[in-house]
């Protein structure tokens, strides 16, 4: 039998506790993720490797469901803003729900046949992501952006395909904010 408990989520920082997984990703581990390949170098020799986000989370053996926080770092590579790897589900008929908690970002999400369509993060929005379109966070604030997700533990994440084709718009910085541009068709 699983014994139910409480898990304290901070909304300002994201930290899990109890939590029972952790990793981070810094500029370096992103090489493949942002398009201006210089400015990534640049970053990793000139400041250090920046932390560009981490996942907290508390995962139950036996429990269904699992969950935790992602907290992306406000900061920039080239005219890109800091972003996760991005992806889909191995599993096909599961998808997630995310919970803005702090900050403000984008929510780039694209179907298995080629749709995009982006979501406002910022905090109190709870976006529903359905299953089959690969999702990827960018935080174009100021401010760390710190969403909570919750996911079928069965859903597994399946990185490789957006890693090596890159999705097909990214946002970039415009003139007027954070803007869409056509990355690959
Ligand atoms: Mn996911």
């Amino acid at each position: 039998m699983i014994i139910p408990e409480n898990v304290l989520i901070d909304a300002v920082t994201g930290s899990v506790a109890p939590k029972t997984e952790r990793y981070v990703k810094r500029v370096s581990d992103l090489r493949q993720v942002f398009a201006d390949r210089e400015a990534v170098e640049r970053m990793v020799a000139e400041k250090g490797n920046p932390l560009v986000y981490q996942v907290r989370a508390y995962r139950k053996e036996g429990c269904d469901l699992w969950f935790g926080t992602t907290t992306i770092e406000p900061g920039r590579v080239g005219s890109e803003y800091f972003m996760t790897r991005g992806h889909f589900h191995k599993r096909r008929d599961m998808g997630e729900v995310y919970y803005t908690q702090a900050g403000n970002g984008l929510l780039l999400l694209q179907s298995r046949d080629g749709q995009i369509e982006t979501l406002e993060m910022r905090p109190g929005v709870c976006s529903s992501i359905p299953p089959d379109w690969a999702h990827r966070s960018i935080n174009v604030g100021d401010e760390p952006l710190v969403f909570f997700w919750i996911c079928n533990v069965e859903a597994g994440n399946d990185y490789a395909d957006i890693v090596q084709k890159g999705m097909l718009k990214r946002v970039v910085v415009g003139n007027s904010g954070p803007q869409l541009i056509v990355n690959r068709s």
